[in-house]
């Protein structure tokens, strides 16, 4: 019933020639895993570039980060309509890097999230323990504040429509991988979390481990019961790593 979803997050990489040659090895080779939903999500100022080529191969546009603000005097910012227009369908919200170099808050992603879902945009929120908490025994109460901090403010009906990624924060950029058991009991935990207010919605939510996912580690991670795919970042930049990750989906 939940198709995998591989979703590769470019953060600020890339120029407009590094970015077709990475999306001329890339294409050929994904385009014809055709059961699986593949995500590229480039930075702002070259949404387009990437929109025009993916569209053609049936691969999906995402942002990486929007405005929970319609428009007006937010200098700088990116709003959901904006990004529907250059033809987005997914965007991340609360990635790991906005919550600890933007300030964001749970309430701020939880209004994020809100106006992605009013455009028909498919949010993709992100949660994740840091190792202090995890070495704390905290990895529970965080994932869950974050996400029932949404929940609170929008209804359980907000999670119809959108995808989890969990994201480590002990995982992202530095090599270090949660274990497919480490990754399955977090997955696991999030759909009982969210089967508290309704099993047909926690039943549908895909669930996306992030964290140095590797062409190597790729097939062990979405073979658990309870990961439906990868939220990729470093070996998304790597045509190669990346079409093996996808073809482990
Ligand atoms: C990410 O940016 O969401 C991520 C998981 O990065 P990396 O794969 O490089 O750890």
């Amino acid at each position: 019933m939940r198709h995998p979803i591989i979703m590769g997050n470019w953060k600020m990489n890339g120029s407009l020639t590094a970015n077709a040659a990475l999306l001329d090895a890339l294409l050929p080779v994904v385009e014809g895993l055709g059961s699986i939903e593949i995500v590229i999500c480039p930075p702002f100022p070259y949404l387009s570039q990437a929109g025009s080529r993916l569209r053609r191969n049936g691969i999906a546009l995402g942002a990486q980060t929007l405005s929970e603000y319609g428009a007006g005097a937010y200098t700088g910012e990116v709003s959901a309509a904006m990004l529907k227009d250059l033809g987005c369908r997914y965007v991340l919200v609360g990635h790991s890097e906005r919550r600890s170099l933007n300030g964001e808050r749970d309430s701020d992603i939880a209004q994020q999230l809100a106006a992605a879902k009013a455009e028909g945009l498919v949010p993709v929120l992100c949660v994740g323990e840091s190792l202090e908490e995890r070495q704390g025994g905290e990895t529970r109460a965080v994932v869950g504040r974050q996400i029932e901090a949404v929940i609170d403010a929008l209804g359980i009906d907000s999670m119809l429509g959108s995808v989890v990624a969990y994201e480590p924060v002990w995982a992202i950029g530095t090599g270090e991988t949660a274990s497919p058991e480490q990754a399955q009991e977090v997955h696991a935990y999030i759909r009982g979390l969210v089967a508290r207010r309704s099993a047909v919605i926690a039943e549908r939510l895909p669930l996306l481990y992030g964290g140095s996912v590797k062409a190597d580690n790729a097939a062990a991670l979405f073979a658990q019961p309870d990961i439906d795919g990868g939220l990729v970042g470093g070996a998304s930049l790597d045509a190669a790593a990346f079409c093996r990750i996808c073809r482990a989906a």
